[in-house]
């Protein structure tokens, strides 16, 4: 028998429709702001996301890559910036190009909660706009969409991680005082020797006070940054949305600069946390051989978003049962008959097969949830007429014209009477 690879899940109902309504929530939220979606491909050439960064694990130990029967080095995506700013390479629309994503990534992770090897991302990236005005956008529009999902104990962590020439001012010093610290966990002087930042991630107790001891960007702000962060901020708080500064927030990428800002669930484990976050890449467009491009977005993860949900008891599945269970005793063919009217008709039916008794066909109404069945029996045609159950109230059971069914029951429904 087979199962699942490990870290890749099956989502069965309820939890896809819970899924697909927060795709439909998220899509609202950022269409409102003038977003539109991509559907970039789930695979790309290697070189699209090696480009993303020499230096993140993401690159060198978890891309699910292979060479394909043309010869080609492929990858499924790890995550989908490196892609939109792929296709803004490829077809040059206009700018400000704003868009939105939702799909699948795959990261070859130690799977455990909220960690899979294929997750799903809900994100926007907005290309050719460098106004901190937008950078207040994108976060207002991430913070909306916790908001709309009904989580109340969402954290927004922001920084700014400087002009490029600041951040590497700021990396080449933060390598010196990491490499002469005393105590830095094996893991943690393996990263330094790669990404000196992403040392400033480590979750890891023993690295913890020398992190906390570590210099911070702050001292490395030029006055362009510096200012282009204080308007970020003023924005935030025009829009009444709280925020923490975190000046040891990094971001994976390479090309991030300026601001960068996480979500943090308040009720996930630590390790697990980052509900999703984002910054500025300017610079991600020009290694993908287009024209220098400024960028910014952010990636928020869906199965955390909806263990976050969970925890804190919001965003239930929405109801997806149908309206109306046809039971036919008398053959099957009006079944058929009854429900394809009544869906062309707009309403929701389904029904029982295999002509299986009353009695079972009667629990199969009432498993499905519908809030009528239809009863259609021998007896009952011969007087034209099927019978109406309302099955989610007391109400009696009454014989409705045949003729009349389709109107009754929209009626019926449309009042809301059940
Ligand atoms: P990143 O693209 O690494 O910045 O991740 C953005 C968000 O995607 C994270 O905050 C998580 O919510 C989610 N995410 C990243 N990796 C995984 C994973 N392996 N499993 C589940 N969610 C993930």
């Amino acid at each position: 028998m087979f199962q699942t690879s490990p870290g890749m899940r099956d989502i069965l109902a309820p939890e896809s429709a819970r899924w697909r309504h927060l795709n439909g929530v998220f899509a609202e939220v950022v269409e409102a702001a003038g977003y539109q979606q991509v559907i970039p491909p789930l695979l790309e050439d290697l070189g699209v996301f090696t480009r993303i960064g020499e230096a993140t694990e993401i690159v060198t130990k978890e891309m699910y890559d292979f060479v394909d029967k043309g010869d080609r080095h492929v990858a499924l995506r790890p995550e989908q910036t490196a892609s939109v700013c792929r296709a803004y390479v490829e077809h040059r629309p206009t700018t400000p190009w704003k868009t939105w994503y939702t799909g699948s990534n795959f990261r070859y992770e130690k799977p455990q909660r909220g960690r899979y090897r294929q997750f799903d991302q809900v994100g926007i990236e907005v290309l050719g706009v460098d106004d901190p005005h937008l950078d207040v956008e994108v976060i207002a529009l991430g913070w909306d969409f916790y908001r709309r999902l009904g989580l109340q104990q969402v954290r927004l962590v922001v920084n700014s991680l400087g002009e490029p020439e600041d951040r590497a001012q700021y990396v080449s010093a933060l390598g010196d005082f990491l490499r002469a610290a005393d105590g830095l966990s094996e893991q943690s002087r393996a990263t330094l020797a790669t990404n000196p930042l992403r040392v400033l991630d480590s979750k890891r107790e023993q690295d913890a006070p020398i992190i906390a001891a570590a210099p911070t960007i702050a001292d490395f702000w030029s006055d362009a940054a510096r200012e282009h962060f204080d308007a970020v901020q003023a924005g935030l708080r025009l829009l009444d949305i709280p925020f923490e500064l975190e000046l040891k927030l990094v971001r994976g990428l390479d090309y991030y600069r300026r601001t960068t800002f996480e979500f943090v669930g308040g009720t996930l484990d630590s390790a697990q946390n980052a509900l999703g976050g984002g910054g500025r890449y300017d610079g991600l467009v020009e290694a993908l051989g287009g024209p220098p491009t400024a960028g910014i977005g952010f990636a928020l993860g869906v199965e955390r978003a909806l263990i976050a949900c969970d925890d804190e008891g919001v965003f239930e599945a929405p109801d997806t049962s149908v309206e109306v269970f046809v039971v036919d005793t008398a053959g099957g063919e009006h079944a058929l008959a009854i429900t394809t009217e009544l869906r062309a008709a707009g309403v929701s039916a389904d029904r029982a097969y295999e002509q299986r008794s009353m009695k079972a066909q009667i629990k199969a109404a009432d498993r499905s949830r519908a809030r009528y069945a239809v009863i259609v029996g021998t007896n009952e045609l011969d007087e034209g007429v099927v019978v109406l159950r309302p099955l989610r109230t007391r109400e009696a059971q009454q014989p409705v014209p045949r003729a009349d069914l389709v109107a009754t029951l929209q009626q019926r429904l449309q009042e809301g009477q059940t």
